[in-house]
């Protein structure tokens, strides 16, 4: 995970500092440490029941991945959510980009700009290592671990104009990223194609699912998306939202100033959200 900008490694009794316990053979840059990470999981393998653990301070955590040098995102990937949108199931990977300079941590108050910004809580898999036309049995290997995502999305400039649409822009608000709490490694879950996640905004629940029901799975999405240029260490791939977006309500759920929105996933953890308008911003 990512604590107050420093590497730090989940153990027994709560966080190791990476830099200071590995002596500096780690630096403390998460991002960094994507290009080396056969070398740094088996470094951390060892490293279960060690001193030096300090208690996680879960305000200070951030991105685990804050600054790839690509960010892919899945559309219409869940087929309850593909009806709701009143959208055809798309026949291959419908890919499109969040700049990543919209990436922010697990805990930040985001900023709303005008217009109509909803929520969409997704898993988002980090690369581990470099893939080029990799085949899907192959996926996982290359996949560092995987965290929890919001693709939050303002509608109105997303879907401006005729087909193709403002997808990028209306995606890529300052803070419309935000990722965590950590990245877990596939090897702990029992089936890393099937994890339960949601959100709730003030207590209400509004997405539950299980990645399981993806109509591409992350190793079909990496085929895909690796059969036309190479995923590099450290790279973002958000796969798509299940269906109970506030878009698609009636009336319409967007986020406001008074909502706190909460994004969870079994075996990664949680995220806290609150807002405040960018006019308020100073
Ligand atoms: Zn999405």
């Amino acid at each position: 995970m990512n604590l107050a900008g420093r590497l730090t490694l989940g153990v027994d009794g709560g966080g190791l500092d990476v830099e200071q316990a590995s002596d500096k053979r780690f630096s403390a840059d998460i991002q960094a440490v994507y290009a080396r990470w056969e070398e740094f999981t088996e470094w951390a393998r060892g490293q279960k029941n060690v001193a030096g653990a300090k208690p996680i301070d879960e305000s200070k955590l951030g991105a685990p991945a804050p600054r790839p040098a690509q960010l892919f995102a899945i559309g219409l990937n869940y087929r309850d959510h593909a009806v709701e949108s009143g959208l055809k199931l798309p026949e291959r990977p419908m890919v499109f980009t969040k700049f990543p300079a919209c990436i922010a941590g697990p805990r930040d108050v985001i900023t709303l700009p005008p217009g109509s910004v909803d929520f969409e809580t997704e898993l988002v898999a980090v690369v581990g290592k470099r893939a080029e036309q990799v085949k899907a049995a192959e996926v996982w290997k290359h996949i560092a671990g995987v965290t929890i995502g919001q693709d939050l999305s303002e509608r109105e400039l997303q879907l401006a104009g005729p087909p193709p649409q403002q997808f990028n822009m209306g995606k890529s608000f300052t803070g419309f990223a935000p990722l965590g709490p950590a990245l877990v490694t596939p090897d702990e879950f029992a089936n890393p194609d099937d994890i339960e996640l949601g959100c709730s905004i003030n207590g209400e629940e509004m997405q539950r699912s299980r990645t399981s029901k993806m109509i591409f799975s992350v190793p079909q999405i990496v085929e895909f998306l690796s059969s036309v240029l190479p995923l590099l260490p450290g790279d973002v791939i958000f796969t798509g939202t299940p269906s109970g977006i506030g878009w698609a309500r009636n009336p319409k759920r967007l986020l406001g100033t008074k909502d706190e929105l909460v994004t969870f996933a079994t075996g990664i953890g949680e995220m806290r959200h609150t807002f405040v308008n960018r006019a308020d911003r100073s």
